[in-house]
């Protein structure tokens, strides 16, 4: 899960990283009662989950209160097209009112995890504010990388190491900002804290001038506090719904839809659709009780991607038993009155009996033989223009 911007700064003051004063808005009013608060001149920053929205026209110097009520007008309800949001762009709905700082240099600094090594790592870069990841295509050796272990935690010499290479100096300003971004981000389960950029300002002290978040969804559980911050908008409506249902749904934008039991075969079937030329829609696991009621949630979830041409149902019975499952999919397509075809492809115990449930169902469901040949079925119909 991300959040935004705002939210971000309120966890970085929490962990002692600086930041200027501010506070988020919904509308002119609101706005200009911050901008009232805190000090001229004003930086108004649109509130979406993405970078390059300084690109894009989504940040906004304003030097009184009628430049801010103007500027406020002109950023509520844009839809603001960056790189990261794709071309159909988001909505703005909250602004960040902040003091604007005095930057005089901006550079890059994060914690993640490194698959690789198992460790926690901070990522720093001198050119900051650009997009960090096309400094690490094209000049990679100016990207900075300082591994820790997550038992022993950040040391000293970590953060000595780690600003000696960026050519800042050691201080306690930037080691508490360091080691402020760990802290956080081992206590609150983060995927990712990133500050780009962060500033030195014209008076010799440094700020975080933007705050990125990501968190684990695995562990949210342990953090209510941070499950509050959640912003429905921000988020694909068809995840959102999976979530409620329970399913493991991830949209990815292709033509044939997957319903795939267990993770690895879903990306084994997303992997074969792919390697024909064709495009899945989503990554959908519906688990290892793939019982008719999630059998029928998933093919309604499925069918409200108003892109699915065609739906591949690829299942393998281990623990399930395929005859039940296959019960579920006819249960599911006749009250779910499919306007797509549908491919299933049974393996394992009771294959024989699913096979023979579909055929007697009368329904218009392809039976295939191997994961190829259901994918390759699926490709075809997609790349015919569905007229197989
Ligand atoms: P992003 O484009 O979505 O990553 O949004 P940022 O928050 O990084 O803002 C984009 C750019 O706006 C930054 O790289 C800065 O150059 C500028 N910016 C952000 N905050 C301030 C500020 O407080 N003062 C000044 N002068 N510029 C700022
Ligand atoms: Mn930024």
């Amino acid at each position: 899960m991300n959040i935004h911007e705002y939210q971000a700064k309120d966890l970085f003051r929490q962990y002692g990283i600086p930041v200027s004063a501010g506070k988020m808005a919904e509308t002119a009013e609101a706005a200009v009662e911050v901008a009232r608060e805190i000090n001229p001149p004003y930086i108004l920053k649109a509130q979406i989950h993405s970078g390059g929205r300084g690109k894009a026209g989504g940040v906004k110097i304003a030097h009184t209160l009628e430049e801010v009520e103007s500027a406020v007008q002109e950023l509520l309800g844009k839809v603001l097209v960056t790189k990261q949001t794709g071309p159909q762009g988001k909505t703005v709905r909250k602004l960040l009112v902040c003091e604007a700082a005095d930057i005089k240099e901006e550079y890059y600094v994060s914690v993640s995890i490194d698959r690789a090594s198992g460790k926690l790592v901070l990522l720093g870069c001198r050119d900051g504010g650009v997009e960090i990841e096309e400094i690490a295509k094209v000049s990679p050796e100016k990207i900075i990388k300082t591994s820790f272990n997550l038992q022993t935690g950040l040391k000293d010499y970590h953060v000595r190491n780690f600003l000696d290479a960026m050519n800042l100096p050691y201080c306690k300003e930037l080691a508490s900002v360091l080691h402020g971004m760990v802290r956080l981000f081992v206590e609150k389960d983060c995927s990712l804290v990133e500050i780009n950029p962060l500033a030195l300002l014209a008076d010799g002290s440094y700020l975080a001038a933007d705050a990125k978040i990501g968190f684990d969804d695995n562990a949210l559980y342990r953090h209510p506090e941070i499950e509050e911050m959640r912003d429905v908008h921000e988020e694909d409506p068809y995840e959102l719904k999976a979530r409620q249902y329970g399913l493991s749904y991830v949209s990815i934008g292709g033509n044939i839809g997957c319903m795939v039991n267990g993770a690895g075969l879903a990306m084994a079937t997303m992997d074969m659709i792919q390697s024909l030329g064709a495009r899945p829609a989503n990554f959908l696991d519906v688990g290892g009780t793939a019982t008719v009621e999630r059998v029928s949630r998933a093919f309604e979830l499925i069918l409200s991607d108003p892109e699915v041409r065609i739906i591949m149902v690829n299942i393998f019975g281990g623990i399930v038993k395929c005859d039940v499952i296959a019960q579920g999919i006819v249960e599911a397509v006749k009250t779910a009155e499919l306007k797509v075809p549908v491919v299933v492809r049974f393996e394992g115990t009771n294959m024989e009996a699913a096979r023979d449930i579909i055929n007697a169902s009368g329904l218009k469901i392809v039976s295939a033989g191997s994961l190829y040949e259901a994918a390759r079925y699926c490709a075809d119909y997609v790349s015919s223009g569905g007229a197989q």
